[in-house]
């Protein structure tokens, strides 16, 4: 019974929001067309007042300003206008269909202004006129009067079928409802039939044992059924929390890999606008997070390259698809933010459903700055080395074509001694090359040696002498009586000093000395070449063992030629010997490099080399 009165009161309340819906449409409604007519009349009325008689009321009225009215407002809620007088007297009018203007006088404080009333007509609908009085006044004080029907209470006819959809969808949902109720209540519903059977006065000598039985059974049936019920709904609210919690692992772990990747990452919603920029995207184009976030793409991006590309991508699948563009695309620019960084930005449209969803475009920027540099130094290092093998080839070519024509001794001799020249060039540069590339690519690897250097100092001294002899130099050598033993590989330490000496004697100047010496110092051995030669400026001496590197021989009288390679081979082998290189040179005055290498102390019965 309980229930079926639960049934009732939700179609009650379904009905009940039903009309409440409905009467608020129809109150809005009949508003709305009053105050169009109000506007309608006050206007009509108000430009009309104003034009002369005989315009307005031109053949009796269906020729003038009236009779073009008709014609514009012959709709439904528009009843007439006419000119008359205060009495109600009509001196001109039209009317739509099935309607006249009532012969009615007109309020007194009509003269005194512009005005508006109710007119009821007996069984016909009730009118509502607006009136003023005429500006011409030719013909007497006149009036305008126009009357539009009273709108009324009535059901919109378009939100008809939405008032219908909406009734229908509620008397589906209450009997649904009903029926869950239902359920639900129905164990309790049969123990209270139980109780009330069990309390009529046919009973009234007490209830038997069966009776009992059978309520408490019915009790006990109740009390599973929703302890079932509750702990259904206490696994459910668990299930959720722990999906909830899954979820959120799930992403914050998703958003940490997002993070810790080594490029950048930008997602932009199909719109174009930054919906995800991680952390290493604000030191790639040094612009923070905040101000890419929500932002449209021309607000940040500055580079035409990268606009055109992601340009392509945003506005959807269909649109890319449209302008023919690939699955991903990449281009390189410089940021505009940070100075001499070079980055590379692939962009790859984020779909899913099967390739018809669009998620908006994932873009990858990487910092390719060194791979830059590396591609632009390998053109450069081809360039270079082209250049230093075919000009010594040339100059050869160029002096053995001088020795087959000629058979003057001293220019055979000449030309013998440049083309000896120009091939030890080459040697050296080939050489040096190898033992580059040896390097680069980690195959030079030191045998070291525990060596005392003595006798290796003795006899680079002692290779370099004629060559410096040879141009006018003086060759010192200066050893302590014991030198301290260094672990070296003794060939290519060699290669290291070699350079060194070469330099000083090339970089030197007529006259001039070229001093090797080596000295213990605290638990370093120091090995210096010194020279008194040209020395280099300072600007240059932080580049000087850069590989390539070479001092602008500018205007300089002597031309020496080379190629960039000897010092920066030599400060990489001590670098090898975990030793160090250091210059010290003045302009004009000269120049010191000194190799500093750890001595290493003797093990016991040990051999030194
Ligand atoms: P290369 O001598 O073949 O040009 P290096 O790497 O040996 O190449 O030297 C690099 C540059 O350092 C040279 O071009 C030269 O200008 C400068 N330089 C090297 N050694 C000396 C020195 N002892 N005195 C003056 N300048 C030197």
């Amino acid at each position: 019974m309980k229930l079926n009165r639960i049934g009732m009161i939700l179609i009650a309340c379904a009905l009940a929001a039903i009309t409440l819906v409905v009467t608020l449409l129809v109150v809005r409604q009949h508003d709305r067309q009053a105050a169009q007519i109000r506007i309608k009349g006050v206007g009509l009325v108000k430009s009309l007042s104003t034009v002369p008689m005989p315009v307005v009321t031109a053949n009796g009225g269906n020729g003038g300003i009236l009779g073009a009215l008709l014609a514009y407002h012959d709709n439904g809620d528009f009843a007439y206008a006419a000119i008359g007088s205060a009495d109600g007297r009509i001196l001109a009018e039209v009317a739509g269909r099935g309607s006249m203007t009532p012969a009615v006088a007109l309020p007194a404080s009509a003269a005194a202004g512009f005005g508006e009333r109710d007119l009821a007509q007996g069984g016909a609908p009730a009118l509502r006129e607006f009136y003023g009085p005429l500006a011409d006044r030719s013909s007497g004080q006149l009036f305008v009067r126009v009357g539009f029907y009273q709108p009324r209470y009535a059901l919109p006819a378009q939100d008809v079928s939405f008032l219908a959809l909406l009734a229908l969808a509620m008397f589906l949902v209450v009997p649904v409802v009903y029926l869950m109720l239902k359920r639900e209540m129905m164990p309790l519903a049969a123990l209270s039939d139980q109780l009330r059977s069990l309390a009529r006065p046919d009973k009234a000598d007490g209830a038997n044992d069966a009776d009992m039985r059978d309520l408490i059974a019915g009790m006990r049936g109740y009390l599973d059924q929703a302890g079932a019920r509750i702990a259904q709904l206490e696994q459910g609210a668990l299930n959720a929390t722990a999906d909830n919690r899954l979820l959120q692992y799930g992403s914050k772990k998703l958003h940490a890999a997002l993070q810790s990747l080594p490029d950048g990452l930008l997602m932009l919603d199909p719109g174009g606008e930054v919906s995800f920029a991680s952390g290493k995207i604000e030191p790639l184009l040094g612009i923070p997070r905040e101000r890419l976030l929500g932002q449209p793409l021309e607000s940040w991006c500055c580079d035409p390259a990268l606009r055109t590309l992601l340009g392509r991508y945003s506005g959807g699948l269909r649109d890319h698809a449209r302008a023919g563009g690939a699955a991903s695309g990449s281009v390189d620019f410089a940021p505009v933010n940070v100075e001499g960084r070079q980055l590379s930005a692939t962009a790859q449209p984020l779909s899913g459903g099967h390739g018809t969803m669009s998620f908006g475009t994932l873009v990858v920027l990487r910092d390719v700055t060194r791979e830059c540099l590396a591609r632009q130094a390998g053109n450069d290092f081809v360039a270079h080395v082209s250049h230093e093998l075919k000009s010594p080839l040339n100059v050869i070519g160029m002096y053995a074509e001088m020795l087959a024509d000629s058979d003057d001794e001293s220019l055979r001799v000449e030309s013998l001694n440049v083309i000896q020249d120009e091939i030890e060039r080459m040697n050296a540069l080939v050489g040096n090359l190898l033992n580059v590339s040896k390097l680069e690519t980690g195959s030079m690897s030191p045998e070291r040696n525990r060596v005392r250097l003595d006798d290796m100092l003795r006899d680079a001294y002692d290779q370099a002498l004629p060559r410096a002899e040879g141009k006018g130099l003086r060759v010192l050598l200066d050893l302590p009586r014991e030198l301290d033993a260094v672990a070296i590989d003794k060939d290519l330490f060699r290669i290291a000093l070699n350079n060194l000496l070469t330099n000083a004697i090339k970089y030197n100047r007529q006259g001039g000395s070229v001093t090797l010496a080596a000295r213990n110092e605290d638990n370093d051995i120091v090995i210096s070449v010194r020279d008194t030669g040209i020395g280099i400026a300072a600007a240059d001496q932080g580049r000087i063992f850069d590989k390539f590197y070479r001092v602008s021989e500018g205007d300089a009288p002597v031309k020496r030629g080379g190629h960039g390679l000897g010092l920066y081979l030599a400060a990489q082998i001590v670098e090898l010997h975990h030793g160090r290189i250091v210059l010290e040179s003045e302009p004009g005055v000269g120049s010191t490099f000194s190799i500093h290498l750890k001595t290493v102390p003797a093990p016991a019965g040990a051999a030194v080399l």
